[in-house]
């Protein structure tokens, strides 16, 4: 690589003290925005703070989501029996609509996507996917295993068909909802499932642009390899309006995504921004091409070392991460287990490129410290 010549760092400086002044007067602006366009947000002038002056059960509900799952104070529940995800993927009217909605990414799902048993008393219709992730792979889950959270939680959030004809009229009511929490991990590995989403944000970076369609496929595919383990609890929507009307499960076995894959979701942004994709329409216009590989924070801060700004920028709540609640008191409710015996290390994973469990995963350090030890003695 050359070394930069002396007027590029000077620009260099020049544009950092450019983006300074750019940020003192943009960030009001930006908090306005998401003022003006979101009712709640996850940060900001509407941020979780705010959650409960316009959604009173949000702060005065006792029966709140998401938990800390302590998994010793679980309760074996014989009738939590394992889920059937019911897709029929040669049905011709199937189809997965992904779209950025400025908190997360969402994948509506039109057609005859099912969950049923699972201790659930009637049939439930997937309504939608989402996401929740941190910009820290510790610190992204909504729901906490033991006061451990993990990369991201995916939901998949579906409603009781035989009670009510929509999603919206169930989200009210008592057992209304039924949603499906996997918890996932950083790995080194693509999950493969994933692709199906990571690959096609880019088209959806900013909330306005259009929406996705994916190919549709069983929702199986984004669950841990065992669904017949699961965690079961009634709490509610961990978004306002908080409603208490949601049948949890969470799964114990996690799941997995890449670092490359995490980062593509970390990539998405908060807040459109009109005059930026103008820009981008007209330099892809101009170029001949649909490019958009350059990022909307390069654009809005102008010309100099873009890498850097793009750095600084990414403090200034544009880059979508941190979109989850924090757990809230479990008060007078006790969660359900599916399984009799709890494991000694909880959650085993899925490799995703490789279905079988790991051994070693099961095998705590000390049951090998003590097998080392019970050979010496014998030797000696
Ligand atoms: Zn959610």
């Amino acid at each position: 690589m050359k070394p930069a010549p002396l007027h590029a760092k000077m620009a260099q400086g020049t544009s950092h003290i450019n983006f300074l002044l750019f940020v003192i007067l943009i960030l009001p602006f930006i908090i306005q925005v998401s003022a003006k366009y979101y009712d709640w947000h996850y940060e900001g002038e509407v941020g979780i703070h705010t959650w409960h002056a316009n959604y009173n059960i949000c702060a005065a509900g006792n029966h709140q989501s998401p938990i800390d799952i302590i998994t010793k104070d679980t309760v074996y529940d014989d009738v939590l029996k394992e889920f059937i995800i019911w897709y029929n993927p040669h049905h011709p009217k199937g189809q997965m609509i992904a779209f950025n909605d400025g908190r997360t990414v969402k994948i509506k799902t039109i057609g005859k996507f099912y969950i049923a048993n699972g201790g659930l008393a009637n049939p439930y219709k997937i309504d939608h996917l989402h996401l929740h992730w941190g910009v820290k792979n510790n610190n992204g889950t909504e729901h906490y295993i033991n006061s451990q959270s993990f990369t991201m939680e995916l939901h998949i959030v579906s409603y009781d068909v035989k009670k009510y004809d929509t999603v919206q009229k169930a989200a009210s009511q008592p057992m209304g909802l039924a949603v499906l929490g996997v918890l996932f991990k950083e790995s080194d590995i693509d999950n493969p499932a994933l692709d199906l989403i990571v690959d096609n944000l880019k088209a959806m970076q900013q909330p306005g642009h259009p929406k996705v369609n994916l190919e549709a496929k069983s929702l199986r595919m984004f669950l841990p390899k065992d669904i017949s383990r699961y965690y079961r609890y009634n709490g509610s929507l961990t978004t306002p309006a908080c409603y208490e009307s949601v049948i949890w499960t969470i799964f114990e076995e996690y799941n997995f995504i890449s670092k490359k894959q995490m980062q593509k979701i970390r990539d998405l942004f908060y807040v459109y921004d009109a005059a930026e994709e103008q820009e981008r329409l007209n330099r892809a216009k101009n170029n001949g091409t649909e490019s958009t590989t350059e990022t909307p924070s390069a654009t809005l801060a102008g010309e100099g070392n873009t890498t850097d700004i793009n750095d600084l920028f990414r403090k200034y709540r544009f880059e979508m991460v941190n979109n989850f609640r924090p757990v809230q008191d479990l008060n007078d409710r006790t969660v359900l287990r599916s399984f009799k015996e709890l494991r000694k290390q909880s959650p085993i994973k899925t490799n995703p490129g490789n279905s079988t469990t790991s051994i070693n995963a099961l095998v705590h350090p000390w049951v090998t410290f003590f097998l080392l030890f019970l050979y010496l003695w014998a030797l000696a």
